[in-house]
Order: structure tokens, then C-alpha cells, then sequence
């Protein structure tokens, strides 16, 4: 039967588009991984939607297990594989189709590199608003079933509130093809979005229909030292409302965790004095240089004079804009500081945020084996990410600190996912943010449309 797979595929898709064997080895299940062989029984690198309803059509058919690749840089384990399992990868398919610049659509393919829609879209100048670490290699596919956030949530929402349209290929090998442009479509239930967040566990996603904006004109950018978390949220509306739909990001950052993130072996500096309890980054997009910086300005003083803010320092040009975004963005420079180190992307109401983590972090800290915790986050969206240094990788710790952080947050109306999924690690928690009604509403979804469950099996839920 297992060679059989291998022998029937290459004759349903011509030999040049399945891989199996020895070549296994050059190909891997996750970026951090590269020197791995893939484990798996075969993979397939589909040129087309044809070529993907045909694949999962045999797989249906002869109860194969499936496991979707896309630009592996998740960070749930959700595309790890065992020798049983078929990888379909579509890093073939990555034509950008369609950049239709008046309606500010973009239609690709799923497997194009979202650093490559950046980039078409700002030939354009347009812009596609999602950004993460990992856009060089994370594909469209991928993104959109992971439901990736990251750091302008606040001003353009979620990956899904990207989509316009969406092309899938369900279990069975039946074709849905949406690829709308339009913004409004109250025809019924809206499927597209079953799909996506879905991490690949309901049909794979082919080629898809994103949201384009006008790129901004005016960048501004500042840090600012804040001494209780009180003033944290009450600054956030200050200056959402005083920025007048352009304030694009409000990043939390705790001050022992900026202390590592810019002393040594961190190559860069501070950029205030490092004595207040918080540190928030915040950034604006707009569309007049002059008048937003002074507005800006102007806000950051009055906050100030109301007692909000305790100190600010400004981003004045491009050399300055990279040194402060690259203190928030290059979370490597603490995961190298770490023996062993455990991360975390949990949601919770804003207003509750300064508490929770004072206690988590408590609480923490009494837990023997841990030897750093760092925190930081997307504080507007309600998302905070814990870097956790711990001096062994034993099951145990990481259970006992899987309980800490995750533990509060039923409770709370919490999640412990707000970006990455659930995949195969966070499986056990589900239960925490998702009620047993919601749960089991959730597998009749993944029983009726994948009956065999053979699309990412044992991937968020346990059938
Ligand atoms: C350095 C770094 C920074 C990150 N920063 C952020 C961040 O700020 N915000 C955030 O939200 N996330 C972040 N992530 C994680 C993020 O979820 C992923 O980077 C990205 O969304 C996954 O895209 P991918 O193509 O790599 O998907 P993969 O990792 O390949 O796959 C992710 C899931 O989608 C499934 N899948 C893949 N392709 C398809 C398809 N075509 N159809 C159906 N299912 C498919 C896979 O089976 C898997 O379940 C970061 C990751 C890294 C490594």
C-alpha cells in the first residue's frame, strides 16, 4: 500500500510533482528545522487547484493522512509530520494573479511569500497592512490559516479581515471558488471565514482575494515611559482618539524586559532612561509628515501635563525609526539570553492586563527552574507575549509553566492563543478559553466537512 501511494500519485500528477524517498531529506517541517529531513511519507507540490482537488480527492478515497505546508514558521507544532502522513506544499504555487489597483485588490496564489504581496502593493503604492518577523518565508496559505495578527492589528484588524475572497479545496476534493472583490456580501452564510484561522484542518486553501489600502504618506513614531498600567489604557484612548484613525500601533513593552531587549549583548541602546515601570511604542500613519509630527507632539506634552506619561522620546528620521522598531521586533536578542526558553500569546481584557501579569510573573518566578520572564505585547489588541527562560526542557517544567500562565485566564474570558493557534502544542488548554458546547460544535464542523479526517489530523481538536 505505501510505495502504492507514492506509484498511484506520480501517475495522477506526473512523477516532477511528488517527492518521496532519499529527496525527503532535502525538504523540512519547520524553518527552525532546516537541517531535519522531512519525516513523512511522501510530499506533494501541486501547480495548481487541479492538481490539489486531485491529490485530496485519491487521499479521500484511500484514507491517506494529509498535512499542509506552507511556509512552516508556525509556532504551535502544526506541521509536523510521522512517516504515515502526506505533505502537500503549495510553495509552487505562488503566482501573484491580479493587482486590480482601483478596486485595491490583490488575487494570489496560496503559496506566494507575504514579503512578495508587500512588495507588488507598494509598487502601487499601496499597502497590504499585515507584518510580522516571518513574512520572508510565511505564504498566504499559511497566514490566512493561522489567522496571523502581529503589529497594526489595532488600525487594519486580523488576516481575516484581509480577505475579500477565497478559493478552498475541501477533504473530498470538491472545488468552493469565492474570488470576489467585493467588500459587502450578506448572501448567506460567509464560509470564507470558517476556512481561515481553520490551520488547515478543514480544506486547503488555494488562492485568495486580499484587501489593499493606500500606503501612508507620513510615518511618525515615539517611545514613551509610563510608571503604573492604569495609565497605560487610559493613554491608549488619548491617543486613539486624538490621532484620529491613524494611530497604527501601541506596544507594550515591561521594563525588565526593554532592559534586556537594549543593554548588553543587545547591540542597541536605550531609548529612554530605563527607570519606569512601562514602555510604550506607539506609531502613527497618516498622511502629512509636518502636521502629524507636531500633532504627535503636541499630544505626547499634553499627556504629560495630565500626568499620563512620564517621559517621550521621539523617532525623527529613518535611522531612527529602524533603532526603535528594532528593539520591539528583534525578540531574538532575549531568546539568546535563555538556556532553554518557552513562549506564550495569550488574550485578555486590556483592563486587566497590569494585574494578571504581575501575578503570572509572581508566580512564576516561584516556579523552580525558571530563570527569566519577559513580557511584552500587542497591549491594544489585548494580546501579551511571555518569553520564558528555564533551565531544562523536561515535560514537568514545561507543564508547571504552561499552568501558570494559562491557568488565569479561564476565569477572565481569556484565550491562550490570540496569534499562533492551538496546532498540536496548546491541544490541552483549548478547553480553558472554548466551552464543551463550543467544542463539540466545533468537531460536527470537522466531522461534515472532512469525515475521514484525513486533513491535519489530531491538528487543534482530538475526534
Ligand atoms: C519570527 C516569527 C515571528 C512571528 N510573528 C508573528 C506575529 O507577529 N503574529 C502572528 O500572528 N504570527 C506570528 N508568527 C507565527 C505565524 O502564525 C506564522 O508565521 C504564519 O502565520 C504561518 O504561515 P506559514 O506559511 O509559515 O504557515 P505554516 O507554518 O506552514 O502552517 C501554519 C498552519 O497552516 C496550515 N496551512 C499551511 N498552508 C495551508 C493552506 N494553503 N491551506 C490550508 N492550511 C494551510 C498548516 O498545516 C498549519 O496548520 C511568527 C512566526 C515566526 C517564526
Amino acid at each position: 500500500m505505501a510505495g502504492q501511494v507514492i506509484k498511484d500519485l506520480e501517475q495522477l500528477l506526473g512523477a516532477a510533482k511528488v517527492v518521496s524517498g532519499e529527496a525527503l531529506n532535502d525538504h523540512y517541517d519547520h524553518i527552525w528545522r532546516m537541517d531535519v529531513g522531512l519525516n513523512a511519507h511522501g510530499l506533494v507540490l501541486p501547480r495548481s487547484t487541479a492538481d490539489v482537488s486531485a491529490v485530496l480527492k485519491y487521499c479521500n478515497d484511500h484514507d491517506v493522512s494529509v498535512v499542509m505546508h506552507g511556509g512552516r514558521t508556525n509556532l504551535v507544532g502544526s506541521t509536523e509530520t510521522d512517516e504515515k502522513d502526506l505533505v502537500i506544499s503549495l510553495e509552487k504555487m505562488n503566482a501573484i494573479e491580479e493587482l486590480d489597483a482601483d478596486s485595491r485588490t490583490i488575487t494570489v496564489q496560496a503559496g506566494v511569500i507575504l514579503e512578495n504581496v508587500q512588495q507588488a502593493a507598494k509598487e502601487q503604492a499601496l499597502l497590504l497592512p499585515l507584518n510580522f518577523g516571518a513574512k520572508g518565508s510565511a505564504q498566504v496559505g499559511g497566514i490566512l490559516s493561522t489567522n496571523a495578527g502581529g503589529l497594526r492589528v489595532i488600525r487594519y484588524g486580523m488576516a481575516r479581515e484581509l480577505v475579500l475572497g477565497l478559493e478552498v479545496v475541501l477533504a473530498d476534493g470538491t472545488v468552493l471558488t469565492n474570488l470576489k472583490k467585493i467588500i459587502k456580501d450578506n448572501s448567506g452564510y460567509d464560509l470564507k471565514q470558517l476556512f481561515i484561522g481553520a490551520e488547515g484542518t478543514l480544506g486547503v486553501i488555494t488562492r485568495a482575494v486580499l484587501r489593499l489600502r493606500e500606503a501612508p504618506r507620513s510615518r511618525t513614531s515615539a517611545y514613551v515611559g509610563i510608571d503604573d498600567y492604569a495609565s497605560v489604557v487610559r493613554f491608549l484612548r488619548f491617543m486613539d482618539a486624538g490621532m484620529a484613525g491613524t494611530l497604527s500601533a501601541y506596544e507594550l513593552i515591561w521594563k525588565s524586559t526593554l532592559v534586556s531587549m537594549t543593554t548588553p549583548p543587545s547591540s542597541a541602546k536605550p531609548p529612554l532612561p530605563l527607570d519606569h515601570a512601562y514602555y510604550v511604542l506607539v506609531e502613527g500613519l497618516g498622511s502629512d509628515q509636518t502636521a502629524d509630527q507636531a500633532r504627535l507632539e503636541q499630544l505626547l506634552e499634553e499627556a504629560m501635563a495630565e500626568g499620563m506619561i512620564a517621559d517621550a522620546a521621539f523617532a525623527f528620521s529613518e535611522s531612527d525609526f529602524e533603532w526603535f522598531w528594532k528593539i520591539r521586533e528583534d525578540v531574538h536578542v532575549i531568546v539568546s539570553q535563555m538556556k532553554h526558553d518557552q513562549h506564550f500569546d495569550i488574550s485578555l481584557p486590556i483592563t486587566l492586563i497590569g494585574s494578571v501579569l504581575d501575578e503570572i510573573t509572581v508566580e512564576l518566578e516561584r516556579v523552580g527552574g525558571v530563570e527569566q520572564v519577559f513580557v511584552f505585547g500587542h497591549v491594544a489588541d489585548g494580546n501579551i507575549h511571555l518569553m520564558i527562560g528555564k533551565e531544562n526542557e523536561s515535560d514537568a517544567l514545561r507543564e508547571q509553566i504552561n499552568d501558570v500562565v494559562y491557568g488565569p485566564l479561564k476565569a477572565i474570558n481569556g484565550s491562550v492563543s490570540a496569534e499562533h493557534g492551538i496546532g498540536v502544542h496548546k491541544k490541552q488548554y483549548l478547553r480553558l478559553c472554548r466551552t464543551d458546547a463550543e467544542i463539540a460544535l466545533m468537531k460536527t464542523v470537522k466531522r461534515s466537512l472532512d469525515p475521514k479526517n484525513i486533513l491535519n489530523r489530531g491538528k487543534i481538536l482530538d475526534l
